[in-house]
């Protein structure tokens, strides 16, 4: 048990009702505010969107670049103990709060994370123990390294050490000339050339660790990504195969334990066609493959997030039913011609089992993620047939 006393939903020393604070106001935060209100926290969201799907649903919303030094100490003032939902955040606006108030996770795993380069040497570095290790892989930041790069690592994929995410800042390149010009296109940037593996499926795990180490996990997910996003998560018995499945989730808690991270955190790996499983990045936050959770498990992962933050117990969560999750992207919400359209909402919510979750984003763009659509039920067959339905009402391609 921690030593340290939990953060108590309720009023303070300071005269103030507990309150939680998130850097990021995206969908991710919207349900960590969600959670957090439930047990009867106050939240507070920093975000320069003045509209932001969380700064929305908070009690309070604090508008500004997540620099911005006046703005931090505010929600430093307002704030007992503050999380992120977004690891592009500045991992100097991260140290900066924990001068003076409880931050998890730490600067130091978020920086990690923000960093393909640094992070593929966490994931090589925990490979001696767990034996799940990276793609093969180089690091590019010079010429030199470009000229080094052994060819066995071609055809490949190049992607920028920063700021990347859903399929944005990655090239797929055959031989050393696309290289070469792949990697003057992204500006010179440091990069990582990864080999491309043949995937035979890809999956993620998610663990909460507290202060005091102790781990919980959720069910490996089994994850289908289309240009780079994102589409579709299954999560029930026999989605994957056993042993991968025991070795992600080993793997996780060694990859969290190895950070000494408090907060959840959530690793994606690839299945390869002979069954080596192969580890790939990991976000130091909630996930979007995580959001069936909230539908399907007596614990969502926000609930963790929550109980990471404030040092509350931790209890491996159950997952009490099968589910299938589709990721609504904005492109639903244009017909063939790209005209505006209205997804069938009261139709899909006519289908048994279904949850529907809409981020309140009000401009629909393709790519962007508006909302996601979760079946649960009491079987995989059954799950899977309602959301095939849901997928061919939305016009979206089967799975
Ligand atoms: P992002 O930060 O954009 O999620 P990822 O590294 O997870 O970046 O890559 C996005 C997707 O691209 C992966 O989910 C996978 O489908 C594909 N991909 C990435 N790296 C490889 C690889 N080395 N070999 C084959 N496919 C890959
Ligand atoms: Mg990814």
């Amino acid at each position: 048990m921690s030593t340290i006393s939990p953060l108590l939903p309720g009023v303070q020393p300071d005269g103030r009702a507990a309150t939680l604070g998130v850097l990021g106001g995206g969908q991710l935060g919207r349900m960590f505010v969600h959670a957090a209100q439930a047990l009867g926290y106050d939240t507070v969201v920093l975000d320069p969107d003045p509209s932001s799907p969380a700064g929305r649903a908070s009690h309070h919303f604090i508008q500004a670049d997540y620099q911005d030094e006046n703005a931090l100490h505010q929600l430093a003032a307002q704030a007992h103990a503050v999380t992120t939902e977004f690891e592009n955040v500045p991992a100097a606006a991260l140290a900066a709060l924990a001068r003076t108030l409880a931050v998890s996770p730490v600067a130091e795993a978020v920086a990690i994370a923000q960093d393909r380069v640094r992070e593929k040497a966490h994931f090589a570095r925990c490979a001696a123990r767990s034996g799940v290790a990276p793609a093969p892989y180089a690091v590019i930041s010079s010429e030199a390294d470009l000229a080094a790069v052994p060819v066995a690592l071609l055809p490949g994929i190049l992607k920028t050490a920063r700021l990347g995410y859903d399929g944005k800042g990655q090239a797929r390149v055959n031989n050393h000339a696309e290289l070469a010009a792949a990697w003057q296109r992204m500006g010179r940037a440091a990069c990582v050339l990864e080999q491309l593996l043949p995937l035979a499926a890809e999956c993620s795990v998610i663990v909460a660790r507290g202060r005091d180490g102790q781990v919980v996990s959720l069910p490996a997910q089994r994850n289908l990504h289309r240009s780079g996003i994102l589409a579709v998560t299954e999560v029930y018995e026999q989605n994957l195969p056993s042993k991968q499945v025991h070795q992600a989730q080993e793997a996780t808690i060694n990859i969290a334990n190895e950070l000494d991270y408090v907060g959840v955190l959530c690793v994606e790996y690839f299945v390869l066609e002979g069954g080596t499983l192969v580890v790939n990045e990991m976000a130091p936050r909630p996930h979007n493959s995580g959001h069936y959770t909230v539908d399907a498990c007596d614990q969502s992962q926000f609930d963790l997030q929550v109980r990471t933050l404030t040092g509350l117990p931790l209890v491996p969560p159950r997952q009490h039913s099968a589910a299938v999750m589709l990721n609504l992207l904005g492109d639903l919400w244009f017909d063939v011609e790209g005209a505006a359209r209205t997804p069938p909402w009261a139709d899909l919510l006519a289908l048994p089992g279904a949850h529907l979750h809409l981020y309140g984003k009000a401009q629909a763009r393709p790519g962007r993620k508006m909302g996601h659509l979760t079946f649960t039920g009491a079987d995989a067959a059954s799950v899977r047939a309602q959301a095939l339905r849901a997928a061919e009402m939305l016009g979206m391609e089967a799975f």
